[in-house]
């Protein structure tokens, strides 16, 4: 024990009863001539010199190597011996020797392997040794007087039968043209032969998988240069399977100092080797999709980056699901799962050429690498490959879900990237991709980086902003056409943001909706605006018709389980009937959802809350559709009422506006009107039956206060 070792650490209780039972596995497989109580104390002491590797602050597994050669000095050469030995160093070294408080389990679990290959490694080399030591007192033996070396050879010659008959290695002994003289039958067995594989020659072993090194290693022992080798190696036996061995040659020479022999010890490592296997694939596959994960990713993308010469470029495609996180918290987490399998099997076959790889690094979040790709262009395909293959619906269960993605494409030269720079682009460049609709790719570019970090920034001091009361609303009027008065208004929320002045909601919304800040921020707004609505009714605001207020109503928000609860909850702390409170879908988001996602709207539309369908013309709905959607309003898109500032109107418009507002009247739908500017509108979208109109022409967002002066 070196004199650094902090003994007083070691459990002795520990030692003395994990000895205990790998004396009673080892005992019975020794031809020792010590009693169980003496080789028991040897076992305390091996293990003690495990236990220390074990514990040590820099893992060192050269110990297990004499641990091994220990075991076979002590005669423990029984074929099952060194099986048993393992045996219970897998089953108890941990549990008794180590310490869980300083060793992780994984790093216990692989110090104990590497513990197990050493002692296999020092078991094997020694019983060679020993093994060579008998080949040399036979040739000593054969140098004495003749009935002395009958003796000798006698004895020597059984006790060497003995090890070679019954060792669990393989052994095999070749002459120094590599052509087997004996194998004894573990070796025998590992080959994969009933009999012996006699005649055959050493060299015709090669594997495809073998390293180079192997066959010098081999050429210079059979020259006499080396006296022996080991190396990790496949065999193809012959029924086709492969073996892995751990395998020791070594030269046996003549009394001349000739060489004579090859000594060939084999040692079946192909179940270590395939734990090993499976462990490295755990660790870099994500046990979802079976693609490669984070960090698998990260060492090839590094990889990639280090070892591209001047000229070599990489590209990275970053996909985002869109609305996975609504279909998560909608549908289950079942069914989102399921939904990523086949979004993974789908994107497979895009990234599967030279060069490329196909990772998932988060919840809905896939990357494609691509490689040294030829140009720009060919990872931009791949994007459009990876959109494709995802635009029709995927069925999961006895549902068709349509998948929308998100792709940021970065290209570049690997010289002077990162990866997290990489990565960072990629990201941003993303969440573009998304701000400018989703279901598209974008390309990364400086100055776009640069206006998303800006984003970025804000995206960080939302949350802030909202503890810091950073928020106001303002409010835009809502009048009737038949008389002109005032119906209701709509809030608009904006930020006032310390260093930016004041933002509107097209820069921070969709940051909100992203991150999820738009639920308590939404909530807010909704409790902000029901307050206000309560105001004017108590000051009689609105005549005889109670005042309505307008609330929107993020994708988000929709998807949120307690939207109903929520919403009823503010109604009644500020004591507004349910009928003075209309939340604004748009359309959009109302045709993407199922029945179960409109249930809330349902639950809410029949308390009396209204439900009105957002910028209606934008989201290309099937108007047969409107039927099965709980709202009770249409507000038809500023881009329709465009057409009616010209005098005269364009007819097409007109004619449009007409059919949709008659569709929406047989459907019992009231039809509201956005972004009215001009008088001629107001008069024309009059005459077409709308029912209320909002727009510059009556008055822009404001304070609640101006509301009043606005009719
Ligand atoms: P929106 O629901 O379509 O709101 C109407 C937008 O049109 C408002 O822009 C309003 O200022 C603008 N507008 C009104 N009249 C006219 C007009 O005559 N001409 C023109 N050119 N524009 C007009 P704003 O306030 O920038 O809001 C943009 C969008 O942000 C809103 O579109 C709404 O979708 C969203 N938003 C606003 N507040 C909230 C909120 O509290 N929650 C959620 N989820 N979204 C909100
Ligand atoms: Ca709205
Ligand atoms: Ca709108």
């Amino acid at each position: 024990m070196s004199e650094t070792t902090p003994t007083h650490h070691l459990p002795p209780d520990g030692l003395r009863r994990f000895a205990t039972i790998w004396c009673r596995a080892l005992y019975p497989a020794t031809a020792t001539s010590m009693t169980k109580r003496e080789f028991e104390d040897l076992l305390v002491a091996l293990s003690e010199r495990l236990a220390i590797a074990l514990r040590a602050r820099s893992f060192d597994p050269s110990p297990g190597v004499s641990v091994g050669e220990a075991l076979v000095t002590a005669h423990c050469t029984a074929p099952e011996a060194l099986t048993r030995a393992l045996g219970v160093i897998d089953a108890y070294l941990l549990l008794y020797c180590a310490d869980p408080a300083v060793l992780g389990p994984d790093e216990g679990r692989s110090r104990c392997a590497k513990l197990q290959h050493a002692i296999a490694a020092g078991f094997a080399r020694a019983l060679q040794e020993r093994t060579r030591s008998e080949q040399e007192a036979l040739s000593v033996a054969a140098l004495t007087a003749q009935t002395e070396i009958a003796n000798a050879l006698h004895e020597s010659e059984t006790r060497f039968r003995a090890v070679f008959r019954d060792a669990a290695l393989g052994i095999a002994i070749a002459g120094i043209d590599g052509e087997i003289i004996d194998t004894n039958e573990s070796f025998a067995r590992m080959m994969g032969s009933a009999s012996p594989p006699r005649r055959r020659n050493v060299l015709d072993w090669t594997h495809p998988d073998d390293s180079p090194e192997v066959w010098r290693l081999q050429r210079e022992l059979m020259r006499g240069e080396r006296e022996h080798y080991q190396v990790e190696k496949p065999y193809g036996r012959t029924d086709g399977t492969v073996l892995w061995t751990n395998l020791t040659v070594s030269l046996l020479r003549d009394a001349e100092g000739e060489p004579r022999y090859m000594l060939v010890m084999v040692e079946d490592v192909s179940e270590r080797r395939l734990l090993n296997l499976r462990l490295r694939y755990q660790a870099t596959h994500d046990a979802l999709t079976d693609l490669p994960n984070r960090s698998m990713f990260f060492e090839r993308l590094e990889q990639a980056l280090a070892a591209g010469s001047s000229q070599s470029r990489v590209g990275l495609c970053y996909l985002d699901l869109d609305g996975f996180k609504a279909v998560n918290d909608s549908l289950g987490h079942a069914v989102g799962d399921q939904l990523l399998i086949a979004v993974a099997e789908r994107l497979q076959p895009c990234a599967s050429g030279p060069g490329q790889m196909l990772a998932r690094i988060g919840g809905d979040e896939f990357v494609a690498l691509f490689v040294d790709p030829p140009t720009v262009d060919s990872v931009a395909e791949l994007a459009r490959r990876a959109l494709d293959a995802l635009a029709t619906p995927v069925t999961v269960g006895d549902r068709e879900l349509m998948v929308r993605a998100s792709i940021g494409v970065v290209e570049g030269p690997t010289r002077h990237l990162t990866s997290a720079e990489v990565l960072r682009s990629a990201d941003i460049t993303m969440y573009r991709a998304k701000a400018e609709g989703g279901n598209r790719y974008a390309l990364a570019d400086p100055d776009s980086d640069a206006r998303a970090i800006s984003r970025h920034h804000l995206t960080h001091h939302l949350p802030a902003a909202l503890k810091g009361c950073e928020f106001f609303i303002e409010y835009q009027p809502l009048v009737r056409m038949e008389d002109g008065s005032l119906e209701g208004a709509e809030a608009l929320v904006r930020w006032s943001h310390p260093r930016h002045g004041v933002l509107g909601p097209d820069r921070f919304i969709p940051l909100a909706e992203h991150t999820g800040l738009i639920v308590p921020l939404g909530r807010w707004v909704l409790q902000e605006a029901v307050r206000q609505a309560c105001q004017w009714q108590v000051r009689g605001i609105g005549g005889p018709r109670p005042l309505r207020v307008n609330v929107n109503l993020s994708p988000r928000q929709l998807h949120h389980p307690e939207l109903v609860e929520d919403t009823v909850a503010v109604l009644e702390e500020a004591g507004l009937p349910p009928s003075a409170l209309c939340l604004e879908v748009t359309e959009t988001a109302m045709i993407r959802a199922d029945e179960n996602e409109l249930r809330p709207l349902r639950e809410l539309a029949e308390l009396g809350v209204g439900i009105a369908l957002d910028d209606f013309g934008t989201g290309y709905s099937n108007l047969a559709n409107l039927r099965r959607l709980p709202a009770n309003t249409l507000k038809l898109d500023r881009s329709f009422t465009q057409g009616l500032q010209r005098d005269p109107a364009d007819p097409v418009d007109l004619k449009i506006v007409e059919g949709i507002v008659s569709l929406a009247h047989a459907l019992r739908l009231s039809v509201t009107v956005e972004g009215v500017e001009t008088s001629t509108q107001a008069e024309q979208l009059r005459e077409l039956g709308c029912d209320s109109a909002q727009g510059w022409f009556y008055a822009r967002p404001g304070p609640p206060e101006r509301l009043p002066e606005a009719v």
